[in-house]
């Protein structure tokens, strides 16, 4: 359907058999949030930080952080607002962090990775002021989560620094709050190790950008390899799948936050495989929202299953436009 024709939904939606999907925003700037919360986001699945952080001689400190994250919980007083800690490296760099020169930067010290490194002092600046905007009486839900996450000690590591956080402001007598802490599932890694990975968080969110382009050892955005990286790849379907069974009779919920999440003719498929939340740019989010409501639930799932046993990216295509047919 035209963009325009779409209802505008302000609502959490449901599927035809009554199962509550949130659909969320991705916003890479503060000015995006006013768009999101008009579309019908529920929340923020995805709070992209490097904004804060690019076109400027240094790093913004605690307290701008805290201004910035206060106002994400104030647009979506009753949403959740999911903040992604500083991801850059490989394709995102920053002028005074003084990254390394490196042949191959999306394999290189990215993410995570220099938050638990070279980034350590700025890492927990970033977690005192997220604690900080947690605590406060701004009414919204703020979760904290790491990008490019691989192994299970990442994941220790950084609880453990925003433990110590929170010992801080503790004992400073600050007003702060543990927020939900999650992790993104973006490398073949986290997905096979997303059992593991269960036990040491409360969400995860699968970025299929980068899953994707590592799953398919396809660059993200060369134009030569776009057709193999491609998130309907059969094998990028089962990374999800993992992901996602991974977290099943657990407490652990699933969301997608790469621009899969945002194409609504995947929407009955996504919410076949599994997923509680789908989160994409604000454009896409009253379509999606139309997609949640008239799928049901046992359909997605056989939709699934028939995606998942398809041995190609034409077989799975085959299986998308059968569906839409019948
Ligand atoms: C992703 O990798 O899918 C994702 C959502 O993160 P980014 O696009 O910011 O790398
Ligand atoms: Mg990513």
């Amino acid at each position: 359907a035209d963009e325009e024709e779409v209802e505008i939904r302000s609502e959490p939606v449901s599927t035809a058999d009554g199962v509550e999907i949130e659909v969320a925003g991705n916003v890479g700037t503060a000015a995006d949030l006013g768009p999101a919360a008009d579309r019908g986001a529920d929340g923020i699945g995805l709070f992209r930080t490097e904004f804060l952080f690019l076109d400027r001689q240094s790093p913004p400190d605690e307290e701008e952080q805290y201004e910035t994250y206060l106002e994400a919980l104030e647009a979506f007083p009753d949403g959740r607002v999911v903040v992604r800690t500083l991801d850059v490296g490989g394709d995102k760099p920053i002028d005074y962090l003084d990254l390394p020169d490196e042949e191959n930067p999306f394999l290189g010290e990215r993410g995570i990775r220099r938050s638990l490194g070279p980034d350590a002092d700025l890492f927990e600046t970033q977690l005192r002021a997220l604690l900080r905007a947690a605590g406060s009486d701004s009414g919204g839900n703020l979760a904290v989560m790491l990008p490019l996450v691989s192994t299970v000690e990442e994941v220790r590591d950084a609880r453990e620094t925003l433990d110590s956080v929170a010992e801080d402001l503790e004992s400073e007598g600050a007003e702060y709050a543990v927020p939900e802490f999650g992790v993104m599932v973006e490398t073949p890694a986290a997905a096979f190790m997303a059992p593991d990975l269960a036990s040491e968080v409360e969400f995860f969110s699968i970025g299929t950008n980068d899953l994707a382009q590592y799953v398919m050892a396809a660059e993200r955005g060369n134009e030569h390899v776009a057709e193999l990286g491609d998130y309907t790849q059969p094998a990028v379907l089962r990374a999800v799948r993992a992901t996602v069974e991974a977290a099943e009779g657990t407490d652990v919920w699933v969301g997608m936050c790469g621009e899969m999440a945002g194409d609504p003719d995947l929407t009955e498929l996504l919410l076949g495989l599994g997923l509680d939340e789908l989160s994409m740019s604000a454009v896409t989010v009253p379509q999606v929202k139309q997609a949640v409501t008239e799928t049901d639930t046992e359909d997605a799932r056989k939709l699934a299953e028939k995606a998942l046993s398809a041995g190609t990216k034409a077989e799975v295509r085959r299986v998308l436009t059968e569906n839409t047919q019948s």
